[in-house]
């Protein structure tokens, strides 16, 4: 049995899943006239509908997984999704992946060839928003961000143009396109360097309701100070969803490697405290994707109040405010992931994603959905989640799940923010792509 196997019923390993089984009350949108949507089928087809887009100066909406923001927001100018573009290519390690492919379609192309790429956690999200945006998953540690994987892409540029991009060809867009989002083009292909990985071990752990999470948060915490990057894990505590997923806090831990005993031993001084109960496997990597069902076009996510960060440190006093804040608030989530390791190692100003010198992504909020807080509540759970958020380095824009115009600038560094705004200036000045978290020139 696989954790995809299992997902409905030991321990979750997805904060995603998490919000969608909180949206059972999904909202409609109304107003989005679905047969607007665009499917081109070649880059050239996508190049023509810019083309028209630019013409009428109309804002263009990209769709390649579905799972982010404006997705779901009413239509406005050309909506244009990439479903149709999703071949993937395998040559050696190289992989080419159409713009409108998903991850789990990525990783099931790449078990046969023993290889993975660092991708996030789920296998319906989109590789265009992901990777655009930075992209955070099992193999950080290991092989750094999704994006640092990216080796060149093709690109539709806002003049309709077609041109590829490489650390040689147009390298500033290349720069761009690693973090500052869907701000400077319509990515027709991505072109990844894939890793070699022959096999890995996942161990899935809960934590009883009567260990301390402040002791396991600290132990897990001074474990990744030294542990080999192979390691990469997820701390989720989340409100009670459904039968089948109870209320509770779960660790999952991914080591890049077949030696599930390396895993267990890094681990024991975390497994070994009273209460912490699981088990390690030793599945295929598109095996720990989490399955959930495509995005809905016509579906809002739920609302999400709060906020995450990228922080230097998990100290002792941010450990005992998420501890404090998932206790205080019932319907709230804490999700942390580690980082370190490989995507430490990428230099600053090499990509456009921020705070390299982050050891941890931290999540704080708590999901909106209709009946479940009134006003006071919701007041709390904001200034409990800005308080967490005030000693971050910048935060993760992939995982906001609403436009915020005022948090974009700090989603950079301010070096990398004054560039993004030069390349803004040349590759879009009209900013027709400006259905994401806009950068403006
Ligand atoms: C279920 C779920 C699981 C998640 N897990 C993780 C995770 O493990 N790690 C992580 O880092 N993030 C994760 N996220 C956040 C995720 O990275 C963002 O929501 C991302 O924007 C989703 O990308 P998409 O392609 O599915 O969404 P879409 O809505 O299709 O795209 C989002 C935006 O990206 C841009 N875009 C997408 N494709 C292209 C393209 N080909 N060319 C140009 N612009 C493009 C557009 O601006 C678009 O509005 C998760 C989100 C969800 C809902």
């Amino acid at each position: 049995m696989t954790p995809r196997d299992r997902h409905d019923g030991f321990a979750s390993t997805s904060l995603s899943e998490t919000a969608y089984r909180m949206s059972v009350a999904v909202i409609n949108v109304s107003g989005m006239d679905a047969t607007q949507t665009l499917r081109p089928e070649t880059a050239a087809d996508v190049a023509a509908l810019v083309r028209q887009a630019q013409a009428g100066r109309q804002p263009v909406t990209v769709i390649a997984g579905g799972h982010g923001p404006w997705s779901h927001a009413p239509a406005e100018g050309v909506r244009i999704d990439l479903s149709a573009l999703s071949d993937i290519q395998v040559d050696g390690t190289l992989v080419g992946v159409g713009g409108g492919a998903t991850w789990g379609a990525v990783a099931d192309a790449l078990t046969e060839h023993r290889l993975a790429i660092s991708s996030g956690d789920t296998r319906s999200v989109g590789v265009g928003g992901l990777v655009l945006g930075g992209g955070i998953g099992w193999m950080v540690r290991a092989w750094g961000l999704a994006c640092d994987q990216l080796v060149g892409a093709q690109v539709v540029t806002a003049s309709g143009d077609i041109v590829e991009t490489s650390a040689r060809e147009n390298p500033d867009l290349f720069w761009a396109l690693r973090g500052g989002g869907g701000n400077f083009g319509i990515v027709t292909r991505f072109d990844f360097a894939a890793h070699p990985l022959p096999g890995i071990a996942f161990g899935e752990y809960i934590i009883g309701d009567h260990t301390d999470r402040a002791t396991v948060l600290r132990t897990l915490r001074d474990v990744l100070r030294d542990a080999p990057r192979q390691l990469t894990v997820t701390y989720m505590d989340v409100p009670a969803m459904d039968p089948s997923a109870p209320a509770g806090a779960r660790l999952s831990a991914a080591w890049a490697g077949a030696d599930a005993d390396a895993l267990r031993h890094v681990l024991a001084p975390v497994t070994d405290i009273v209460g912490v109960v699981g088990e390690v496997t030793s599945p295929d990597y598109r095996d720990i994707l989490a399955e959930m069902p495509p995005a809905d076009p016509d579906a809002a996510p739920p609302g999400f109040l709060g906020g995450n960060g990228l922080f230097g440190e998990l100290g002792d006093e941010l450990i005992d405010r998420l501890v404090a804040f998932r206790s205080g608030h019932p319907a709230s989530v804490i999700f942390l992931r580690s980082l370190g390791g490989a995507f430490g190692e990428v230099a600053q100003e090499d990509t456009a994603f921020p705070a390299r010198e982050a050891t941890w992504f931290v999540m704080a909020g708590g999901f909106d959905v209709p009946g479940m807080l009134d006003d006071t509540l919701r007041a709390a759970i904001l200034a409990d989640a800005d308080a967490i958020a005030a000693g971050r380095l910048a935060e993760y824009g992939n995982f906001l799940p609403a436009e915020r115009p005022d948090a974009v600038p700090g989603m950079f560094t301010d070096a990398a923010y004054a560039r993004l705004r030069e390349l803004k200036a040349k590759w879009d000045p009209q900013n027709i792509f400006r259905r994401n978290h806009n950068i403006i020139a």
